[in-house]
């Protein structure tokens, strides 16, 4: 079956200030790396803008309504010192949003194996009623409430291994028993949440903190000891992956010493995992990343092993 890349043009008029990380570039230079020939099976899709409905899964009414609100109609925006809205941002949000949820129905309906959403802005620090970290919406979040309400699963893993905590998908997914969180993160480091005695509503929830300057060896032994042992035990009916690439040695906003390599090994045994569990169903949706060429380098590694392993 082929791997799906979802994607949409609103990504790009999302506009951020001068010199900040989350810029429009970053889904340029990740278009530009999934160009090359050997990308060109992917199955390429639009990624539908998603509804209120959709939305409301996780977040009340007044959020929707405070974001929709705070967009302005010209310039930019400051909704906190890091999150920025520009004309098109909440249209760029909801595709975001959408994009996930068309991947979760695509690799539910057994359309394609599984599926890569390079969509921005990014989703996992938005909390109930709080933008912040870049996020509007909790995308990955939301996904997982979509495969539950929706697909009728009870068991949706939700990993995330973005160098910062997913602050957002926890909170979202804090009292939800049909959810696992797993995040591993770098700490100390913004936002400060995501210490391993978090663990959610229903031991739900399992945090990695790392310390800054470790690097791949550490990452892939703290998986095999906790993550892996912990999936098993769940035994997903889907995995969502929250796939921020700021953990790469040469990312400007942390101090984690990952290569591209280990975001191939860590593509590898979590869609091993979900062949052995789920059929291979992995939904994998962009999160942060912000040195643009690692990034770039990374993503193609990641949807290349998705690939492999979508057979
Ligand atoms: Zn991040």
């Amino acid at each position: 079956m082929p791997t799906a890349l979802f994607s949409h043009e609103s990504s790009l008029t999302h506009v951020t200030p001068p010199g900040h990380p989350e810029q429009v570039a970053r889904i340029a230079h990740i278009q530009e790396a999934l160009s090359q020939p050997d990308f060109q099976i992917l199955e390429r899709r639009s990624a539908p803008e998603c509804s209120d409905a959709d939305i409301l899964l996780c977040h009340p009414q007044s959020h929707l309504e405070a974001i929709t609100r705070a967009e302005p109609t010209s310039g930019s925006v400051a909704l906190d010192a890091d999150t920025h809205m520009s004309p098109g941002s909440v249209k760029a949000a909801r595709h975001a949003v959408g994009g996930c949820l068309a991947a979760v129905d695509a690799v539910m309906a057994g359309e394609v194996g599984n599926a890569f959403v390079a969509c921005r802005p990014p989703g996992h620090h938005a909390e109930q009623s709080t933008p912040m970290g870049f996020c509007l919406f909790g995308t990955a979040a939301i996904a997982a409430r979509h495969a539950m309400e929706r697909h009728g699963l009870s068991r949706v893993a939700v990993v995330d291994f973005d160098v910062h905590h997913g602050n957002g998908t926890q909170a979202l997914l804090w009292d939800e028993p049909r959810s696992l969180f797993i995040g591993s993160h770098q700490n100390p480091l913004w936002p400060g949440t995501g210490l391993a005695e978090e663990t959610g509503g229903h031991n739900n929830v399992m945090n990695l903190p790392l310390p800054p300057h470790s690097d791949g060896r550490l990452m892939r032994a703290t998986y095999e000891a906790e993550v892996f042992p912990a999936l098993k035990r769940f035994a997903p009916e889907l995995v969502i992956l929250s796939a921020g690439f700021d953990a790469h040695r040469d990312d400007p906003l942390a101090q984690l010493e990952w290569t591209e390599a280990d975001f191939v090994w860590l593509t590898e045994q979590l869609c091993d995992l979900a062949a052995t569990y789920c059929g291979g169903r992995v939904v994998s949706t962009l999160e942060g990343g912000y040195d643009l060429n690692a990034l770039a380098a990374s993503v193609a590694a990641h949807v290349r092993v998705l690939m492999e392993r979508a057979g």
